[in-house]
């Protein structure tokens, strides 16, 4: 048993090489990630798997970023977070340490803000191969415009604030005591985090880490911001709005 696991462990390493490079298909891959979560079932936290294909998100965030950003950046996330969590008393619930991170080991502020973010963020994002005009609905529509006077007044309001951000981090719309805000985090902050400037329930998390779109955009990360709403999933925001 032991050998088979070292075998699937060795082929993921070699499998995940490939990815870089455009090597492994996305079937592959799937069979890589079950593998990769099965030779590691003793850990708390593990990869979520994508909602849609690596290469589901172009023309506005390509397929290698996708690639890389979820098999290596958000993996060494949990890997790092669990590592950090191994040794702890009683049983560690992620959204209840963000509530007094200041005093936990920086390693669970930034791998489990890490881990928590990017789960969201890939979630918030659908295909949108034909580029149509991809607008909120319904309640969470009504809000925005009640707490930003127009889409256009918000939209702009959120690219300015995304755009200024110094240095690595993300940029929200958050509820806060029953009105949306717009607001931005350093690092792998989040403003469900007792040291956020500005804390409230993640409703839109855009990261703005290079990793992000340094692959296809550079440093025009104007454009990643612009183009990022083709694809955001407003269903989701609605349903993370609607949550407790
Ligand atoms: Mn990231």
């Amino acid at each position: 048993m032991n050998d088979r696991r070292e075998f699937f462990k060795k082929i993921g390493l070699l499998g995940l090489t490939g990815i870089a490079t455009k090597l492994v298909s996305n079937d592959q891959l799937n069979v890589l990630e079950a593998l990769g979560q099965q030779s590691n079932q003793s850990a708390q936290f593990t990869l979520p798997k994508l909602p849609y294909a690596y290469n589901a998100l172009e023309p506005f965030i390509d397929e290698q970023t996708m690639i890389i950003h979820h098999t290596k950046h958000h993996q060494a996330y949990i890997d790092k977070l669990n590592k950090a969590v191994e040794n702890l008393d009683g049983k560690f619930v992620l959204e209840d340490s963000f509530k007094s991170i200041s005093k936990a080991d920086i390693a669970i502020r930034n791998n489990g803000g890490g881990h928590y973010n990017h789960s969201l963020f890939w979630q918030l994002m659908k295909p949108n191969p034909d580029s149509k005009e991809n607008l909120p609905s319904g309640k969470l529509a009504e809000l925005i415009i009640r707490d930003f006077k127009s889409f256009e007044d918000f939209k702009k309001e959120f690219i300015e604030k995304a755009t200024k951000i110094f240095g690595s981090g993300w940029c929200w719309l958050i509820e806060q005591d029953g009105k949306l805000k717009i607001t931005t985090t350093p690092n792998q902050d989040n403003p469900l985090m007792e040291v956020a400037a500005e804390k409230g329930k993640p409703v839109l998390a855009l990261d703005i880490w290079e990793h992000a779109y340094y692959l296809k955009y550079q440093n025009k990360r104007a454009d990643y911001i612009n183009n990022w709403w083709n694809i955001l999933n407003w269903k989701k925001a609605e349903e993370l709005y609607n949550s407790k």
